[in-house]
């Protein structure tokens, strides 16, 4: 069960409407250094690292190293590193599951169906990221309603009952532009691969260039239907249960 709002010290009630750098503030109020970002590095993550330095300093910073990101990534998370002067925590899969998987199916066993792909992001991405959250009070993540179909229904605060913490997606409301203005404007690094089309980077094998007017996650596992495009890492919210008063 949540724990009370009440018993937080900054009220995370009401933020639905409240701006990033509020939302960021009341954060690190009431969690301080138990929060933490999930960090993919796409440019929702640079921007709210800025933030978080501004508005939540005690946040915690981490990855998660599937083992098939794109080389331009792993460069962006060393020049991450260095611009923000910050730890970023990686966390890598179980060895023994990776070996199981690939030994039994090979190395893209991904696509052959979408179970088979939930399936390799279960391994690579979610089993890490839960024990990334372990013991932390909340996350953060750079999630916004307007990037998909499966994102559209997102909450700034809620309770995430997958991984028993609270979530907080203060870009939620953001739009594409907004984020990349506000990045442009902090001359901030990002990933090299936005410059060849590609809107959204996940790993290398299952992530592609999108046309102009696509949708921005089209990209990702594109030989997929929209409302199966989650790795898992992002429960839909008939999975997490709102707080108390969220
Ligand atoms: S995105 Fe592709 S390679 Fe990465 S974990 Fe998911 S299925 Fe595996």
């Amino acid at each position: 069960m949540p724990p009370p709002l009440s018993q937080c010290p900054a009220a995370l009630a009401d933020l639905d409407h409240a701006s990033a750098d509020v939302v960021l503030l009341a954060v690190e109020s009431c969690f301080g250094a138990e929060v933490a970002l999930a960090c993919s590095f796409g440019v929702e993550d640079i921007a709210l690292i800025e933030l978080c330095r501004r508005h939540a300093p005690s946040a915690r910073f981490f990855t998660i190293d599937t083992g098939r990101l794109p080389e331009a990534t792993y460069e962006l998370i060393d020049r991450v590193r260095d611009h923000f002067g910050i730890v970023v925590e990686s966390f890598s899969p179980d060895a023994a599951q990776v070996q199981a998987l690939t030994s039994a199916k090979g190395f893209a066993s991904f696509r052959r169906s979408v179970q088979d792909r939930q399936e390799c992001c279960r391994i690579r991405k979610v089993e890490p990221l839960a024990r990334a959250l372990a013991g932390r009070q909340a996350w953060l993540t750079g999630l916004r309603r307007s990037q998909s179909v499966t994102r559209a229904q997102v909450d700034v605060v809620a309770w995430d009952g997958a991984y028993g913490l609270w979530k907080v997606n203060p870009l939620a409301s953001w739009t594409t532009a907004q984020t990349w203005d506000f990045v442009r404007k902090n001359a901030l690094p990002v990933n090299r691969l936005h410059a060849e089309g590609f809107s959204s980077i996940g790993c290398a094998p299952c992530t592609r260039a999108v046309a102009a007017g696509q949708d921005e996650r089209a990209g990702r596992w594109w030989w997929e239907e929209p409302e199966h495009k989650e790795c898992g890492l992002h429960a839909p919210p008939s999975s997490s249960s709102a707080g108390p008063s969220s």
